[in-house]
């Protein structure tokens, strides 16, 4: 069988035409992504391409601290409410201590998804930028079951303590790049690393695609040591594990754009 990837985190919503970014993740045997939202609009975005694309996309629906604005707080929750069951995660949600949203409003966005999540029992996608340590208490405080702390670069005592929590971390193309995120993926085992893109983010001016999720794995194996295969293999079981996914079929029931 082939060596079969999943993009834990794409924003497909921000591509004009996703269906060639589709295929050309699919010829690549990125077979199927999970497509996070940010926002009303985006989460309504990664809803419908999932419903085109019914085994490539997976749909999480989120509320973005950069997206949030007060007067659209009532009303995107409750539509997540409403999404959540036709979704694989809740994300993308958490805080970011360098955007201008107050961080109250940010705080109390974060709590009312997480207990949306342990609600409906569905595993977190958390930005914790600049606030790892909040991040990391709040989802415990909420007893959430299963969260992915996304594109980790902070403190290691940070990370020790998710891990030792049981929740994952991500990794992304900025790997071969970024010393933060390099450190944080050495330490953390191969079991609780999720793979990723964060796309269409640009790593050194070029736009990533879901296709590129090859380029994490590559890093991930070189800094793990070990062959790309059993990276490939390992990461897209516990991509399986934490969405809680049934096992891949390479010729699955055709979707391809
Ligand atoms: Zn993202």
């Amino acid at each position: 069988m082939a060596l079969l990837a999943i993009d834990g985190h794409v924003h497909l919503h921000d591509f004009d035409d996703p269906a060639p970014v589709i295929r050309r993740a699919v010829q690549s045997s990125v077979i199927r992504m999970v497509s996070v939202g940010m926002d009303r609009e985006s989460n309504r975005r990664s809803l419908e391409l999932a419903e085109r694309f019914p085994y490539r996309v997976l749909p999480a629906v989120g509320y973005h601290p950069w997206s949030i604005r007060a007067e659209e707080v009532e009303a995107t929750l409750e539509d997540m409410a409403k999404q959540l069951p036709r979704c694989v995660a809740l994300g993308e949600v958490g805080l970011d201590y360098r955007v201008k949203v107050k961080k109250e409003l940010q705080k109390e966005v974060f709590s009312r998804a997480l207990e949306l999540a342990r609600e409906q029992d569905r595993p977190v996608i958390v930005h914790s930028r600049f606030s790892h340590q909040r991040c990391l208490s709040m989802v415990l405080e909420e007893g959430v079951r299963r969260a992915v702390f996304h594109w980790y670069s902070g403190p290691e005592d940070v990370l020790d303590r998710i891990l030792d929590a049981g929740y994952y971390v991500s990794a992304t193309p900025a790997l071969a790049l970024r010393t933060k995120h390099r450190s944080a993926m050495e330490r953390a085992p191969l079991d609780r690393i999720l793979v990723e893109t964060d796309a269409p983010v640009r790593y050194q001016g070029r736009r990533a695609e879901p296709v590129h999720v090859w380029t994490t794995l590559k890093a991930l194996a070189e800094i793990k040591n070990r062959s790309l295969e059993e990276i490939t293999r390992r990461t897209t079981e516990n991509a399986l594990a934490f969405f809680g996914l049934g096992p891949l079929e390479e010729t699955p029931p055709c979707d391809c754009p």
